[in-house]
């Protein structure tokens, strides 16, 4: 992935929209969303834009 968008900052490298050379995501836009149903802390949010490498 040669594009960066510098306004979404990504660690999860196992993305395939991950940039590969810094810790940022390749998307101009991702949603984010939550597994639980009363979410407390950051652990409970996820991006539902993730799609394995
Ligand atoms: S889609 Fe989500 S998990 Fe994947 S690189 Fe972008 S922000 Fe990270």
């Amino acid at each position: 992935m040669d594009k960066i968008n510098r306004c979404i900052q990504c660690t999860v490298d196992k993305c395939k929209y991950h940039c590969s050379s810094c810790d940022y995501c390749s998307l101009d836009k991702v949603q984010i969303g939550t597994h639980e149903s009363n979410p407390s802390m950051e652990q409970c949010t996820d991006c539902l834009s993730f799609c394995k490498a």
